[in-house]
């Protein structure tokens, strides 16, 4: 029987053979998925490319009807509102940099905004809440709940933005000059390189014990923050819950009308074929090729495919199989309810006591993660967003609220469910040319770590397949990432 060490030469022979065909005719890049992955990957391989190669062809899979995948928007009663990935972090400089170069217009969330933390019979802790317009009241009120946190939850909540900024500082290598940055053939690899991959090993809750955060902390704030960004406790990884714990910092962003433009903007600029509608159902290696057969009955022919999506629940027929480890998504349910809150509910007697963000802690009886308002029309009416674990029921709904004039529900397949130590799949499935993004999505899920993920599959078939990569960007250097977004933002 062949072992592993035999058929790698010969693997890496038939890859330079490629990467000589690759340098003197077209290929195609078939693109499974239209997400900020697919689009990532098309965007970074136009730019990436030197001109010495012939351009590729990319073609670009979408089963559904538009492009944008877990980002994507809902209208209720007109109006429009993010319906998955809603914030950005003031340094994800992928987002920051897609930004720029398509024109598009960041908006800043306010920092000073009522939360409560519920426990199923009352709010164990509650901010101010003053509805008034004036800035400098803003400012103020943002000041006392900051004291009303210090008092609390004391120093821990230092302790805990220490913890969150190394491990952005850590993350920010990836932005590192391309010249300096290698190019990462597994996911493992890539963390251990920026110093994240113990992170992905044990719980949050441990690695916040053990840099010595308060138990009331990690039980209230950090938890409602952990149920909010991944519908999870803090038993799940210590990578992505920093990363959940850095999504409610200062100076989250987003893009105004919609994040969903970044993709199209990338897809609209990337020169792609894209084939909506079109659900890919088998991948077969043909030897020097793949061929893609989609649910039309249509196949196609590419040199290079990448699968920009979890493989966790669907049914891609590989051929031969691939093999890679279990994984288990968490589902979110997110309820838009245009209406009003019932104080009832919560024990209040007006609904103006009921804060802008409800939050939960762990209890297995608590219904929801959370309801916020997403904006208030008058006082009469609202429009919420509610995360839960379970579908949120009417009759459920109508206990929660006293007035529900619309009602929409979604059931993302959201993000994977964190189970430390995490193990990773392959970026390359097959030792050939057959590539994964998401393989870094149990590392954590986000609009930019699948922009990062999408780069470094970019780098991969610029060097593995073409055998030949520019190291400087066309655009933006690599180096003035960082910079950019600060003028910015
Ligand atoms: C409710 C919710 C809230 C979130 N909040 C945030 C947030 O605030 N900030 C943040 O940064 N991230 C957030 N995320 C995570 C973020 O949305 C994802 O990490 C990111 O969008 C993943 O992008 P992707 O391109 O890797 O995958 P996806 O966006 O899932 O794209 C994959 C695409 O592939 C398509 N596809 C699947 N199978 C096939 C097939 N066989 N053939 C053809 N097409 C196929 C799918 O239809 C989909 O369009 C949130 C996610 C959810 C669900």
């Amino acid at each position: 029987m062949a072992t592993m060490a035999s058929i790698l030469p010969v693997l890496t022979l038939l890859a330079l053979s490629q990467a000589q065909h690759a340098l003197s005719s077209s290929s195609t890049v078939c693109i499974i998925g239209s997400g900020i992955g697919g689009s990532s990957v098309a965007h970074f391989l136009r730019q990436y490319l030197p001109e010495s190669v012939p351009p590729p062809n990319i073609r670009m899979f979408e089963r559904n009807g538009v492009v944008g995948g877990r980002i994507a928007t809902v209208t209720v009663a007109g109006e429009t509102f993010e319906a998955g990935a809603s914030i950005l972090h003031p340094k994800n400089f992928h987002a920051v940099n897609y930004t720029k170069l398509l024109n598009l217009k960041a908006k800043t969330s306010s920092d000073s905004f009522s939360m409560g933390i519920w426990d199923g019979k009352t709010f164990i802790f509650k901010t101010l809440q003053i509805s008034c317009k004036l800035p400098f009241i803003d400012k103020i009120l943002s000041l006392v709940n900051s004291v009303y946190m210090f008092l609390r939850y004391g120093l821990s909540l230092l302790k805990m933005q220490n913890f969150v900024e190394l491990t952005v500082d850590r993350f920010l290598k990836y932005y590192d000059e391309l010249e300096s940055r290698p190019i990462f053939e597994t996911v493992d690899e890539m963390l251990k390189w920026a110093d994240l991959y113990n992170l992905t090993t044990g719980s949050l809750e441990e690695e916040l014990v053990d840099v010595g955060l308060s138990p009331l902390l990690i039980k209230e704030l950090v938890t409602v923050i952990t149920r909010i960004n991944y519908g999870q406790s803090v038993h799940m990884s210590g990578l992505a819950g920093a990363v959940s714990l850095a999504g409610s910092g200062g100076g989250l962003w987003s893009i105004e009308g919609g994040n969903r433009q970044m993709v199209v903007g990338l897809v609209n600029q990337s020169d792609v074929v894209l084939h909506l509608h079109e659900e890919i159902e088998s991948v077969s290696d043909l030897g020097d090729s793949y061929e893609l057969n989609s649910t039309k009955g249509n196949s196609y022919t590419c040199e290079v495919a990448v699968v920009a999506t979890p493989l966790d629940e669907l049914n891609i027929q590989f051929i031969p199989p691939i093999s890679i480890p279990k994984r288990k998504l968490q589902h979110t349910y997110t309820t838009f309810v245009r209406g009003l809150l019932n104080p009832t509910y919560f024990g209040l007697n007006a609904v103006t006591e009921i804060p802008k963000l409800v939050g939960t802690v762990e209890d297995p009886d608590l219904p929801f993660s959370s309801i916020s308002v997403l904006k208030q029309h008058d006082e009469k009416e609202a429009t919420y967003k509610i995360f839960s674990r379970q579908p949120m029921v009417d009759a459920l709904l109508d206990n929660i609220f006293s007035v529900r004039k619309e009602t929409i529900r979604i059931d993302w397949a959201a993000y994977p469910h964190y189970h430390p130590p995490e193990v990773f799949a392959p970026f390359i499935l097959d030792g050939r040319h057959l590539y994964y993004v998401n393989a870094f999505e149990n590392a954590a899920s986000t609009m930019e770590t699948s922009a990062v993920a999408a780069e470094n599959i970019a780098r991969l078939i610029g060097s593995r397949y073409f055998g030949k990569l520019i190291f400087t960007h066309q655009g933006l250097p690599a180096s003035s990432h960082k910079e950019a977004a600060h003028v910015d933002l």
